[in-house]
């Protein structure tokens, strides 16, 4: 039996990450640069003015000043400043030649259209924007291993990357197994359960930014069984929920083996996801496939997936952030626990202002998947700790859906 510290160096050992390919920079979302971004020009290319006003030379100030021209955004200056003159300028322009620094509109008083009074006196570089103040020509703006957020993808169209070499998704297959299982189009029959987690187990992986596959669901069958997992292995991840454990119609470990699946470990000591079984496929031209034999209960299937398939397929993917964030939080209740194994509470958080508060969802069962439904996280309880007392701090691995909270909770 394995620690789950140890269980997943053992994933993460065999998940390499996958090779790279291009993509377009408005389908680049939420991938990882496979290689570096340089800037293309300086940015400003010029120096530019960061105000409405005039662009003047400092030393001429105080005093009045002749205006030259008007410069708009976009436009080349044409005019060049001697002293005694200025022109006016608006926010972006480029400043004239001559001139090094400018002059907000509120802070000169306009005698005509071809004079202004200026009372203050500034040092050069007053409201400029420097040339190539953003980046200069050749600058590595973003490196490879970076993670495309919105803000990122601004940063490509700045330097006109409009195609980028990114990290390879891996291809992801999932399949359910159990004779009782009825699928979400079955009509519902006395003797069956629903097939929950094929779709869960879709949404964990598509907020991942992967399309995964369902093969459906397969019988307790060992010829059945075989069939699938063969077509399950013409992809880069398969999961399988249900079936690995020790009962003696729990085929899926037996036929992976069967397959040349070499398998990594079949038990961690967790709650829940006690059964979790990991096998690589290596193949001959060096591609391989990850099979996780996840536990058939809906919540053990999903805390495992969070706490090694998702970081399994971060790391396919080029990321270097491969696990959920955690934060501390104070308990509201006691907690009991035998101690033995690494506990995955689900939890809501709430906060005052000291920081987060967690409180668990409901019964802790792993059939019962509503608890799961209800988390923002999973608290971390270690395989030691025999229990604690309301006011505890605690750790809390954030799920999907707490980036955003309901109200604004900060001071102006
Ligand atoms: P197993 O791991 O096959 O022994 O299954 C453990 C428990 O999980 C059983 O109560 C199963 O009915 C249930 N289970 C297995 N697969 C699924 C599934 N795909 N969806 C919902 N429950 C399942
Ligand atoms: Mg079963």
């Amino acid at each position: 039996m394995k620690k789950v510290s140890e269980a997943l160096s053992i994933v993460l050992e065999s998940s390499e990450r996958l090779g790279s390919e291009t993509v377009n920079i408005d389908a680049a979302l939420g991938r990882v640069l496979a290689c570096d971004i340089l800037a293309n020009r300086d940015l400003p290319p010029f120096d530019v003015s960061a105000m409405d006003g005039f662009a003047v030379r400092s030393a001429d100030l105080p005093g009045t000043l002749s205006i030259a021209e008007d410069i708009k955004a976009g436009d080349i200056p044409r005019i060049a400043l001697e002293a005694g003159w200025c022109s006016r300028i608006m926010t972006g322009a480029a400043l004239p030649q001559g001139a090094d620094a400018v002059i907000r509109v509120e802070d000169a008083r306009e005698m005509s259209v071809e004079a202004v009074q200026i009372s203050l006196s500034v040092q050069p570089g007053h409201d400029v924007r420097l040339r190539g103040e953003s980046m200069k020509t050749g600058d590595a703006v973003l490196n490879a291993g970076t993670e495309l957020t919105p803000g990122a993808i601004g940063i490509l169209a700045t330097v006109k990357a409009r195609q980028v070499q990114v990290y390879r998704r891996p291809s992801t297959a999932i399949l359910s197994t159990g004779n009782e299982l009825e699928s979400i189009e079955d009509p519902v029959a006395p003797n069956r359960i629903p097939d929950s987690n094929s779709h869960a187990l879709m949404a964990q992986v598509q907020a991942l930014g992967v399309e995964p596959v369902l093969l459906g669901i397969a019988r307790d069958d060992p010829i059945e069984l075989e069939r699938y997992l063969r077509k399950g292995l013409e992809y880069d991840v398969l999961l399988v929920s249900g079936g690995t454990s020790v009962g003696v119609h729990d085929y899926v470990r037996p036929t992976i083996e069967k397959l040349g699946i070499e398998m990594k470990f079949w038990r961690v000591s967790m709650k829940p996801g006690h059964p979790l079984a990991f096998g690589v496929l290596m193949r001959s031209d060096g591609s391989r496939t990850l099979v996780f034999g996840l536990p058939g209960n809906p919540v053990s299937s999903m805390v495992c997936f969070e706490e090694f398939v998702a970081p399994a397929m971060r790391n396919m993917m080029g990321n270097s952030r491969l696990y959920r964030r955690t934060v501390t939080a104070r308990l509201l209740h006691p907690v009991r626990m035998k101690p033995g194994r690494t506990e995955f509470v689900r939890v809501a958080l709430t906060s005052d202002e000291h920081g987060y508060l967690a409180s668990a969802t409901g019964t802790q069962s792993s059939g019962v998947l509503l608890s799961m439904a209800r988390a923002d996280g999973l608290m971390v309880l270690p395989a030691e700790c025999t229990g604690l007392s309301a006011g505890e701090q605690v750790i809390v691995q954030l799920l999907d859906g707490t980036a955003f909270q309901d109200d604004l909770r900060y001071r102006e």
